[in-house]
């Protein structure tokens, strides 16, 4: 609490009583905190990358570049250290930028069989590396009110991550349905799953279940913080469904009164 007093004085000068105001300020204090928070773990996060990036451009400069095969393993960290990075502080701007003042959707109608396709286009790679296959099931003709390129950004991050989070040879299910109001749409995947306990801290920034999971396959910890805020911003419902070891289910259901009534 914060507390300030004053005495009411009277006519007569006298002292007649004292006017004490007491400030709940909790949330203020676990903003300031959260702040904090936020500041320390992007320090450490960019601090990781460049530390190693300078480590091995040291080595290769006091001498390592005269051994062909050490100087190709050293490049091969450096150029993979500078993608996380440059990934890292992409995610951060889009971040800030999603979460600034001056936010807005570009509003439209946007097809979802042709929104899945394309984004399944980009991940089939990564999907064929890891033997997996990738399906959609919409029922109908599905549009939903929203930004497309945000759309994209949510869809994407979800898709990824079913993708990483699940084991070789699993299945990446993408559905679309229309109901009378609402339009949901999920991303389910075959994958590792993710505790109960683990669930609502998984949209924090930065938070990983698995640090050197998420690590090795590049993630920066900021993909479902995005997420959720894009879905926010859309008015629509983000929720989660898991089952250690069996998997998981992303669901979004977006509102076709939100946009008007924004
Ligand atoms: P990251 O870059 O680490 O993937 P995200 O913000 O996208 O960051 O996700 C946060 C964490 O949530 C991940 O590190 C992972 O532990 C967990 N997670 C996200 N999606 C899935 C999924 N489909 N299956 C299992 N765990 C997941």
């Amino acid at each position: 609490f914060d507390v300030h007093g004053a005495p009411i004085i009277g006519h007569d000068e006298k002292l007649k009583g004292i006017v004490v105001v007491f400030h709940d300020i909790t949330e203020l204090k676990k903003l300031e905190q959260a702040r904090k928070d936020f500041v320390a773990n992007v320090s450490h996060e960019l601090k990781t990358p460049v530390t190693s990036l300078k480590g091995f451009t040291e080595t290769l400069l006091d001498g390592a570049m005269n051994d062909a095969a050490l100087r190709e393993r050293f490049l091969t960290i450096i150029a993979n250290e500078s993608e996380r990075l440059e990934g890292l502080i992409h995610d951060l701007l889009e971040l800030s930028k999603i979460e600034g003042e001056h936010f807005q959707l570009n509003w439209q109608d946007v097809d979802v069989e042709e929104l899945i396709d394309s984004t399944f286009t980009v991940l089939s790679e990564r999907a064929t590396e890891k033997n997996m296959t990738l399906t959609k099931k919409i029922q109908g003709n599905v549009t939903i009110p929203a930004d497309p390129a945000r759309l994209k950004q949510i869809v994407m991050n979800l898709i990824n991550n079913a993708i990483v989070y699940t084991p070789e040879g699993g299945e990446v299910t993408v559905r679309a349905k229309e109901l009378a109001e609402s339009i949901v749409l999920e991303v389910s995947d075959t994958g590792i799953g993710i505790a109960k306990k683990e669930i609502p801290r998984i949209f924090e920034r930065f938070y990983r279940v698995d640090r050197a999971r998420s690590r090795n396959s590049g993630g920066t910890g900021l993909g479902l913080a995005i997420v959720k805020h894009l879905a926010e911003a859309h008015g629509a419902k983000l929720s989660v469904e898991s089952k250690p070891g069996k998997g998981t289910t992303f669901r979004i259901v977006f509102f076709r009164s939100w946009k008007e009534t924004e």
